[in-house]
């Protein structure tokens, strides 16, 4: 799984970024929005952690600009805007998910899972190709039934394939 995570305070990019290596998946971390946009254009992410204060803009305008291109990419907006208005405006901006900083980084990840495992998002699903079956829940991958054991980075980089497989 291949998460970009857009975020200016760069302690807590640090953080989440170990936190989410550490879960086994992919992070790449921008600063800017003009940046994450030209990510998003180029990069098939699997879900987008979005802080909202951002040095050249602010994150519900990307996201508004996701939403307008009718990308379904799973967003979690990370703020410290915790008042109900700024909740509301940002999940009827089209974010899944929106969480307050501070946070405990065993929230983030259980939100980040579960938007992954709704339907037609990354998780949840076992892709095969050919003999080849991988199940990105489990993270566990198996030829013709046997299962492979894998590294931890081995399976990061079929995550990152799944493409490839259906
Ligand atoms: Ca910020």
């Amino acid at each position: 799984m291949r998460l970009l995570l857009v975020e200016d305070e760069w302690r807590l990019t640090e953080t989440i970024s170990e936190g989410l290596s550490r879960a086994g998946f992919v992070i790449d971390a921008l600063d800017t929005v003009r940046e994450a946009e030209q990510a998003l254009s180029a990069v098939p992410y699997d879900a987008l952690v979005l802080d909202l204060g951002l040095p050249d803009g602010d994150g519900l305008n990307l996201l508004a600009g996701l939403r307008q291109k009718q990308s379904e990419l799973p967003v979690l907006i990370l703020t410290a805007r915790d008042a109900v208005e700024d909740r509301v405006a940002g999940l009827d901006g089209g974010a899944d998910d929106y969480l307050v900083k501070p946070f405990a980084m065993t929230e983030l990840l259980a939100r980040i899972k579960a938007l992954l495992r709704r339907p037609g998002a990354a998780l949840g699903t076992i892709l095969t190709a050919g003999s080849l079956t991988f199940d990105s829940i489990a993270r566990e991958a198996a030829v013709a039934g046997r299962r492979l054991d894998l590294s931890r980075q081995e399976l990061a980089l079929l995550a990152v394939c799944r493409t490839f497989l259906r």
